[in-house]
């Protein structure tokens, strides 16, 4: 039998109070469990939010520095776990391992980062009216953060809320994505290793309706960071609001490549195929519409085609694969159902849109790069999230009809554009309605030192990452001293 996983709280590893453990299986062979985790309930949840509440206290006193040096101690031990963590990574949620690397290693970045931040600055002397007086601001930490997580960054995307949301001084209840639960739990492990104190950190793994609304739910949870689907986020952020706390809902994206007719053409499949491919266009910044110059439509298609032919699909912890499986089934059955309705619609499915049942792959949830022609900007294949390896071709007139229908979307989380052009630079990056906007680089990319967040419905308006995160999980106070 595989390892079972257990929850943590109050310092301790624990074991659901239902007795139920879930399986956590290999999306690449279903038959693979990768570990069992604990299918908890609500009871579980509150002892872990006491035990937070209690830590609360001793850790917002703590000096900023010396909260500093446990992440720092952490972020050495995951260094040390890199490959582990990688290869675990791999297996649960089935992103290719170097993919699955470089993710880990960013968890390592930004927990030093963070680190650092314990000794930066948090705030401004302001001059007052008073020349008797000092005004100046401070922070205050929230108290409790929930932080529930999706699965498709199982290391990163926890990391980046826990961490910084421990720096501030609060104290913490993780639930993962049951997709990512085993990751997930190595992760806090680091983090329990590096001697954080008791109640300071607490994990608890099980369903989304029964944890993650519970942490939405929970009185004494003040403040909750959620990543995931806009359907969900939506519910948290409801609970959130109808009870007082602060949250930040960072979801979904349909996210947008401009290729202008003075793109270097090279340059713009290779970050599309890398943009909207990579992870099995399983990320939020994916791209998934590729708005094209008419001028130069068809050399790009053909070379972009040309591009696609020459991925290979399969289990991601073999060398050669460049693309993995779908996440699970119904996520699969998703992605198959956006291609059907891509036909009905009558987009031209001129690559791909099988799924691959060979030998090696039939126990997996894999699905050939599927490339669609002649997409009308309001079909259903351009409009929702399809979160699959999928990419819509839209055939424009020019800049501006290619930023109106980038633009037309209900997303905005992140945007690209391919040009040579400095006026066209400048006109898009002051026209897209888009949280990231980047120029000759592909959709999907972030640096944790700079703010992460989506326009529209992609968030709820708020940023994280860099020097973002301070704004969400602390409040500010401002102070006035008179002698
Ligand atoms: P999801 O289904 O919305 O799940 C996200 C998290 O919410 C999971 O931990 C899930 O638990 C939990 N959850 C489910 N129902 C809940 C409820 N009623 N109340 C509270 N929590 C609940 O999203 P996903 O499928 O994991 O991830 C894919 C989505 O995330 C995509 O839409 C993608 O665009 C988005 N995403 C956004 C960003 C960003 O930064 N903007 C980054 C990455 C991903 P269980 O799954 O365990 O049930
Ligand atoms: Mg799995």
């Amino acid at each position: 039998m595989s390892q079972i996983y257990l929850n943590l709280v109050n310092g301790e590893w624990t074991k659901s109070l239902t007795g139920n453990i879930e399986e956590s299986r290999n999306p690449a062979n279903y038959h693979e469990v990768v570990g069992m985790v604990q299918d908890s309930n609500l009871e579980d949840l509150d002892k872990a939010i006491q035990a937070a509440n209690s830590a609360k206290e001793d850790w917002r006193k703590l000096a900023a520095p010396e909260r500093g040096v446990f992440l720092q101690k952490a972020a050495d031990i995951l260094e040390t776990k890199i490959d582990e963590i990688a290869e675990t990574m791999t297996k649960e949620m089935g992103k290719t391992l170097p993919e699955a690397k470089g993710e880990t290693a960013r968890g390592v970045a930004i927990l030093r980062y963070y680190a650092g931040e314990g000794m930066r600055k948090v705030g401004d002397v302001i001059p007052s009216t008073d020349d008797q007086a000092l005004m100046f601001t401070t922070r205050a930490p929230l108290g409790v953060v929930g932080v529930i997580t999706p699965w498709n960054f199982p290391v990163a995307i926890p990391i980046w809320k826990m961490v910084p949301a421990l720096a501030y001084g609060n104290t913490v209840v993780l639930k993962p994505a049951q997709d990512a639960s085993v990751t997930a739990t190595k992760v806090v492990e680091c983090l329990h290793e590096a001697g954080i104190p008791n109640g300071v950190l607490n994990l608890v793994t099980g369903k989304g309706s029964i944890i993650g609304q519970g942490i939405a739910d929970h009185n004494e949870v003040n403040g909750i960071t959620f990543t995931g689907s806009d359907q969900v986020g939506r519910k948290v952020g409801q609970a959130a609001l109808a009870r007082g706390a602060k949250y930040q809902l960072e979801m979904g994206g349909k996210n947008p490549v401009i290729v202008a007719r003075d793109a270097n053409l090279d340059l713009a499949v290779e970050a599309t195929v890398s943009g909207g491919l990579k992870s099995t266009g399983q990320k939020c910044t994916a791209t998934s519409r590729v708005i094209v110059d008419e001028t130069v439509y068809e050399v790009f298609k053909k070379k972009l085609i040309a591009k696609v032919k020459e991925i290979k699909v399969g289990n991601g912890l073999m060398e050669d694969v460049w693309m993995g499986p779908s996440v699970n089934e119904h996520q699969l059955d998703t992605v198959m159902s956006y291609i059907e309705k891509g036909k009905q619609e009558g987009a031209d499915l001129i690559y791909g849109g099988n799924r691959l049942e060979d030998e090696g792959l039939k126990n997996g949830y894999f699905v050939e790069p599927t490339i669609f022609d002649h997409v009308e900007n309001d079909m259903v294949i351009a409009q929702e999230e399809i979160f699959g390896p999928v990419l819509a071709l839209i055939k424009v007139a020019n800049l501006e009809e290619g930023i109106q229908i980038a633009n037309d979307s209900e997303f905005g989380l992140s945007a690209s554009i391919f040009t040579s052009n400095i006026q066209n630079m400048l006109t898009f990056i002051d026209d897209m309605e888009a949280g990231l906007v980047r120029v000759n680089a592909e959709s999907a990319g972030v640096e944790l030192q700079a703010p992460f967040g989506g326009m529209k419905n992609s968030s709820s308006h708020s940023r994280e990452q860099g020097e973002a995160a301070i704004e969400f999980f602390t409040s500010i106070k401002t102070v006035f001293v008179k002698g």
